[in-house]
């Protein structure tokens, strides 16, 4: 009775938070931590639906609703367009894609048919996720995106979108938690791993960000302006260098699948995928998913 109360409560929280302790046997394993910035040392994706409403206003009204109702199949993972794909603006399609093996393997159209591209590449690196034709669905910021460049926006659009939603990020209440208990946790941390820090934000967003969070004296390192997924490889490698350590001492946690997760099993380091969503990209020892960092 004992036995199967514990497995019910423990059920339970590994739905609510994810997997903490595979997290946790992750971090007894490995030496330094490298982490993303923006969704993953703060909470709240609430920011999502802003940028949903934003891309709207670019869009004519008679596409709303189609625009909803994709979104919302998106996020029930009832669409092909989930997190882990790569959208092709060109054939305007969805690709599954294997980050190991770095395959286009089949494309879907918005109908969810599966559909024969010619002279497609079979094979697409992470460097050449451009965002003119191939663009990696690694986060919430991305199926909005994409199912707006499905409904005709252009690049200066979904721009424009952002930025304006960063703004009210910035401005609005309640769009910035900071993480219960992250502070005490990551200073613990820092006691005897190095944490890294690697981030696409720019160097004074970074600052302002940390400072506000109360994060600002726990990395050893810094790295701004890291355009991941691009460059992500060059700055693991250079981790490695630094730190003298091989990759199976090293673990990425971040809420991005492409920039953060993807390429750390690449090299063979461990990695935590910090996300709410229900997808599960990829299977690898090396990989656990949890909902927040949070400490209660
Ligand atoms: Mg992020």
């Amino acid at each position: 009775m004992i036995i199967l109360l514990f497995y019910i409560l423990h059920g339970y929280e590994k739905r609510r938070k994810g997997n903490w302790s595979m997290l946790n046997s992750f971090i007894e394993k490995t030496d330094v931590i490298i982490f993303d910035l923006d969704g993953t040392l703060y909470e709240g994706d609430g920011h999502f639906s802003l940028m949903v409403e934003n891309l709207k206003k670019r869009l004519p009204e008679e596409h709303h609703q189609d625009f909803d109702q994709l979104y919302k199949q998106s996020l029930a993972g009832e669409h092909s367009l989930t997190i882990g794909k790569v959208y092709d603006i060109q054939e305007d399609v969805i690709w599954t894609w294997n980050p190991f093996t770095t395959e286009l393997t089949v494309a879907h159209n918005w109908d969810n048919e599966v559909v024969e591209i010619e002279d497609a590449p079979k094979k697409l690196s992470v460097s050449e996720f451009d965002y003119k034709r191939f663009v990696p669905i690694g986060d919430g910021w991305w199926p909005p995106y994409s199912i707006a460049r499905h409904f005709g926006l252009k690049n200066d659009d979904t721009e424009w979108a952002y930025h304006r939603t960063k703004e009210q990020m910035a401005n609005l209440d309640g769009f910035l938690e900071p993480t219960p208990g992250l502070r005490g946790y990551l200073e613990e941390l820092a006691k005897t791993k190095k944490l890294v820090l690697i981030t696409n934000s720019e160097i004074n967003d970074v600052h302002r960000l940390l400072k506000f969070l109360g994060l600002d004296h726990i990395f050893s390192d810094i790295v701004p302006s890291a355009l991941k997924p691009k460059n992500t490889n060059k700055h693991f490698e250079e981790v490695l260098t630094r730190y003298d350590v091989k990759p199976e001492q090293v673990l990425s946690i971040g809420d991005n699948f492409m920039n953060e997760v993807a390429p750390a099993l690449q090299l063979g380091m461990y990695s935590v995928w910090l996300t709410t969503s229900e997808d599960v990209p990829v299977e690898d020892k090396k990989f656990a998913k949890i909902r927040t960092l949070a400490q209660n």
